[in-house]
């Protein structure tokens, strides 16, 4: 019997970060310490929790589908119009929706690699053809190599900036050529994830390029601004574009709570601005601890560092794990670790300095 699409059965599972209760009980530890999934260490923002307990009380009816409030919020901190907004049940959510959009089967979605794992997994579930570009040897994308990829099939693109898992980051020299060289005929998702912890200014802000009608911007609120758990993420773009996705997204998928605590959340820049610097302070400090011990870490823009560990990467995992700290290895390539508060970070170098040894 066959209920299911056989060609899901090879597709992997999205393999999220190993619960640092699960390993402090298998260790025998009183807790141990994930630097695995890109959080910010620090807890919710000021007044996030209070914010999602008053959502709560309104939780038998369902939440504003068009998430206005939200998106109002939004549209003035960003500076763009409410039409050019969507929100999704994370920005994981709203690259798939931007797959659904814009592909039908057989059309191709082209993204660097290695970059965020998600994006092989949405390009298949939505029949699309993943169309992977290898990325330089400083791990980051190769915007010429990939801009050379586009077929008269391609139909979307993501630039991943910073990379995840990579951390590197496009200029805006390079950007505006590739964005140039692709022309208007194929959307261009710019994913800024990361985009609150860049501080090179040659590294531009993807909202800058909204003046090309096949640029968009994926956000989230996941990462920065604290709010994983609560699933929130957004998109810019056209107005038409923007909605289209709003077309495609799964009803009321930007849940009360979450419109609640991403409310709240923007009304606290000022706090995420300072934890950003404590993160960014913290990447610089263990790049440095790092170099001394695999010399060709890549700068990062983001709240996590690469280690092109190659083959070494899966048994650096398991004997960081070994020490208490979850990390994030891809086999055979290399590994990524989020930076955490100073603590986190020095249990986390010493365990690295003991595996490399
Ligand atoms: N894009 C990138 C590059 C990411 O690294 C992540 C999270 N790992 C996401 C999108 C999705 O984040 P979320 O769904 O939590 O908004």
């Amino acid at each position: 019997l066959r209920l299911t699409r056989p060609d899901l059965d090879a597709l992997p599972n999205y393999v999220p970060g190993r619960s640092p209760a699960d390993l402090a009980r298998e260790l025998g530890l009183p807790e141990a310490i994930k630097l695995a999934s890109n959080e910010v260490p620090y807890g919710p923002l000021p007044g996030v929790v209070e914010a999602v307990a008053g959502a709560a009380a309104g939780v038998h009816r369902y939440p504003d589908m068009g998430a206005l409030a939200l998106r109002e919020a939004l549209s003035e901190r960003y500076g763009v119009h409410v039409d050019q907004i969507a929100t999704g049940c994370g920005s994981v959510a709203l690259a798939e929706h931007l797959v659904r959009t814009t592909c039908l089967p057989g059309d191709e979605f082209l993204y660097a690699w290695r970059s965020f794992e998600a994006y092989p997994i949405i390009a298949a579930t939505s029949g699309a053809t993943s169309v992977r570009v290898p990325n330089d040897a400083g791990h980051g994308h190769d915007l010429a190599a990939m801009a050379a990829a586009v077929t008269d099939r391609t139909r979307l693109i993501v630039v991943c900036n910073p990379n995840n898992p990579t951390g590197t980051s496009v200029r805006r020299a390079e950007l505006d050529r590739f964005l140039d060289t692709v022309g208007e005929d194929v959307l261009v998702v710019i994913d800024e994830a990361y985009r609150e912890f860049v501080t090179d200014p040659d590294v531009p802000d993807g909202l800058t390029y909204l003046d090309r009608p096949n640029v968009v911007v994926l956000r989230t609120l996941s990462k920065a601004w604290g709010l994983a758990g609560l699933r929130i993420g957004f998109l810019v773009a056209q107005p038409a574009v923007a909605a289209a996705i709003r077309k495609v997204v799964t009803p009321f998928s930007s849940n009360m709570a979450a419109q609640a605590g991403a409310l709240a959340a923007l009304a606290q820049e000022d706090e995420v601005r300072r934890r950003c610097a404590l993160v960014v302070t913290e990447r610089d400090r263990v790049t440095e601890a790092l170099r001394k011990l695999v010399p060709d870490v890549p700068d990062s823009q983001a709240n996590f560092v690469w280690l092109p560990l190659g083959d070494r990467a899966v048994d650096f995992g398991k004997a960081c794990e070994a020490r208490g700290v979850i990390v994030r290895p891809f086999a055979g390539d290399g590994v990524r670790v989020t930076i955490g508060t100073p603590a986190e970070n020095d249990a986390f170098l010493a365990a690295a300095e003991t595996a490399l040894a």
